[in-house]
């Protein structure tokens, strides 16, 4: 597998071979834009390579914020219009639904935002419940089948609990239920350094029980990257540079969708960047902001 290169260390000639071999830009934005603060240098990055003539597209697995946090945070980092246009595990299942034509109910295991999306596009969504009783005798209760229930919805559901997983288990064994998932990130950074356990671990568990695989509509899915490409109106996979700072969703979305990649380091060290044998960026920098020089 070729080594990741370093954009800092291209002598220009080959930095201007780098920009030439893209035509659009699709950036994660946790990590990459903001973390607790917006990343020095961000918006500058997005001013100048759209400058050099680069679409700029927005791509995140993060469904939790709503449309007024996503506006406040593109606006601190000085980017124009970045809501407009972002694409989320949220946007793409409401409209993943459409397509299908879907009209049954909808079981949510998701953030509220999620299910306030899929809502606003007109689907009938239920949650819950928020607590479960602590007699295992009353769990039958959610054992029960419900067959206007067409679709069981996985996207970052922090209130997740075993009720909620019993009642997607009892839906999606039946094979005409669709069992699609947002967000995979089995692990999300909190603060630099500091990696825990993410709702992702959950849709894992499922697909473990059901033995049966979602239809991903997050990153790393392919499926989720031809979405976002749709909404960009981007046709040649090969003329997209994705950036990102997580290996397993941004470069695996990379490599599952065709894109390049470029790596931030973070939230991933260099060495355990190396260190991974089978998921490698084609780039990597230390921020965006390290690479404004070069613009
Ligand atoms: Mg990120």
């Amino acid at each position: 597998m070729a080594e990741p290169v370093n954009l800092l260390k291209l002598d220009p000639s080959d930095f201007k071979e780098f920009l030439d071999s893209f035509d659009h830009v699709f950036s994660d934005c946790d990590g990459v834009i903001w973390s607790n603060g917006t990343l020095p240098g961000a918006g500058d990055f997005f001013e100048k390579i759209k400058k050099h003539g680069k679409s700029v597209h927005y791509v995140s697995n993060n469904s939790l914020r709503t449309r007024q946090d996503y506006e406040k945070r593109f606006h601190s980092a000085n980017i124009e219009n970045g809501f407009d246009n972002l694409t989320v595990p949220s946007i793409a299942i409401a409209e993943y639904l459409k397509s299908l034509n879907f009209n049954k109910k909808i079981y949510c295991v998701a953030c509220p935002e999620t299910m306030r999306v899929l809502e606003r596009a007109g689907f009938q969504c239920f949650e819950g419940p928020e607590v479960g009783s602590e007699n295992y005798r009353d769990y039958l209760i959610y054992l029960e089948d419900d067959l206007d229930v067409g679709a069981v919805v996985f996207d970052s559901d922090f209130r997740v609990n075993l009720p909620r997983l019993y009642k997607a288990l009892t839906y999606l064994k039946r094979p005409e239920v669709l069992f699609i998932n947002g967000a995979t990130d089995r692990h999300v950074p909190f603060k630099p350094g500091c990696m825990v356990l993410g709702t992702g671990a959950f849709t894992d568990l499922v697909v473990d029980e059901t033995k049966r695989q979602p239809v991903q509509l997050g990153k790393p899915g392919k499926l989720f990257g031809e979405f976002a490409m749709k909404r960009a109106g981007v046709t040649d996979p090969n003329r997209v540079l994705f950036i990102g700072d997580m290996i397993k969703q941004d470069v695996g979305l990379g490599k599952s969708t065709g894109f390049k990649t470029l790596l931030v380091l973070t939230n991933t060290s260099k060495d355990e960047m190396i260190a991974n044998q089978t998921l490698r960026p084609d780039y990597y920098a230390e921020s965006l902001g390290s690479i404004v020089p070069l613009l």
